[in-house]
């Protein structure tokens, strides 16, 4: 395990934000100025403020977390060595303490510019649960399902920090009994627990990302709900996918945990057959141990391992540039639902109730989809690391707009 000294800040030892950790985020206080904040324990340490060495001021001295991002590899090593060191070293203590402030003292924003975003499939206990619920009678896996990561094109603008509420959305909906679509709030409003990785280091167009440098990519992990409206959904993606009934919000943790920290959590990918494609291979450990937890009102309904995640975040952005498509600082890619085969593993509601059919309780009260007022929260650990958190509650559409079946006026 790790040689690094204790930290000197209180209460921050063996909590999920020790030295092992150091997130990033983006933080404002009393004023309207971002800035780069790394958590430890219950504080944020104001980055820029606390005198980083000249080499690495740009980065750390910054609104956003964009130009670290955009370094490389070498510099967000220099950058966490530099952290370890003042945080771990008594004697910087009085220097530095001036610039920790309680977490629940400052506003966290989004912490990075989001270029592009691309949500993967790549769960093999969803996609099978998916395909039983939807095609009951046919192979649940179709042909594709174990050549290559599935995955579709979401909406960069609007991915949105933990705690921003999210709207009811409206959209086209027509069940298997109406003869013609109404317009209306979705009725099945969803989540979906995932875990999303964020590009730091772009590439030119024509360049593919072979699976080795992976690690020279991607800054870090965000936890990500990707919100879904399964009515709106159901109606609309034959044959191109999901549209509307995703790209009205995906939340993101405030927090970006650096890949570094999750070292130790590696795990082997299971086992892929039949064997991938040469750019799809990997050297092991390819995957990461972290485990979700799905918590409603305050109350715990399902605990998605990401262990057992079938396709890597390695195999997916390879396959993501196999083409020659080019990376931009800001690009995010999610793992697509994290489902594992228990029924208290399922990391969406469409599972949880078997579209719709079997309610589930959470702060003693039923549901199927989420009601007006639900909040969600994600979670996750790493081994001894605290993931950010996602939450996010359900708000009522603003104002009531007209409901009209197609060819009434
Ligand atoms: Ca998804």
């Amino acid at each position: 395990m790790s040689t690094v000294q204790p930290t000197w800040v209180e209460g921050a030892a063996g909590s999920g934000f020790d030295v092992d950790h150091l997130p990033y985020g983006v933080f404002t206080r009393d004023d309207d100025h971002p800035r780069v904040g790394v958590r430890i324990g219950d504080l944020v340490l104001d980055a820029g403020a606390a005198e980083p060495p000249v080499a690495l001021a740009p980065y750390l001295d910054a609104p956003t977390l964009d130009p670290l991002m955009a370094a490389g590899r070498a510099t967000w090593d220099a950058a966490r060595a530099w952290l370890t060191e003042v945080l771990t070293d008594a004697s910087a203590a009085e220097r530095v303490t001036p610039h920790l402030h309680p977490v629940d003292e400052v506003s966290l924003r989004l912490p990075f510019t989001v270029a592009d975003y691309v949500d993967f499939y790549a769960s093999l206990d969803h996609a099978s649960n998916v395909g039983r619920i939807f095609r009951p009678e046919a192979e649940p896996l179709l042909p594709n399902w174990r050549h290559l990561p599935v995955a579709y094109h979401g909406r960069a603008g609007t991915v949105v920090v933990s705690s921003t509420d999210v709207v009811r959305p409206y959209g086209q909906l027509k069940g298997p009994a109406d003869v013609a679509p109404s317009y209306a709030p979705t009725a099945r409003l969803d989540i979906e627990a995932e875990v999303g990785f964020v590009v730091g280091v772009p590439t030119r167009l024509g360049d593919p990302v072979p699976t080795s440098a992976f690690a020279d990519h991607v800054f870090g992990v965000v936890l990500l709900n990707d919100w879904s409206a399964r009515d709106v959904q159901a109606w609309e993606y034959v044959p191109l996918g999901p549209f509307l009934g995703k790209s009205f919000a995906t939340s993101v943790s405030a927090w970006v945990t650096p890949l570094a920290a999750l070292a130790p959590v590696r795990v082997p990918l299971p086992a892929q057959e039949p064997e991938p494609l040469p750019y799809l291979r990997v050297d092991e450990p390819a995957g990461y141990d972290l485990a979700l937890e799905v918590v409603v009102n305050g109350e715990t309904v399902t605990h998605p391992p990401y262990r057992t995640h079938y396709w890597g975040p390695a195999q997916m952005l390879a396959h993501l540039t196999v083409n020659g498509a080019s990376l931009r600082t800001g690009d995010l890619y999610a793992s697509g639902t994290v489902s594992g085969p228990a029924r208290e593993e399922r990391g969406s509601f469409l599972e949880l109730s078997w579209g719709g059919r079997e309610p589930w309780t959470a702060g003693g009260e039923q549901r199927t989809f989420l009601e007006d007022g639900d909040e969600v929260v994600l979670r996750a650990t790493a081994g001894t690391l605290t993931l950010g958190e996602v939450r996010g509650r359900v708000s009522p559409p603003p104002r009531p707009r007209s409901v009209q079946k197609a060819g009434e006026s």
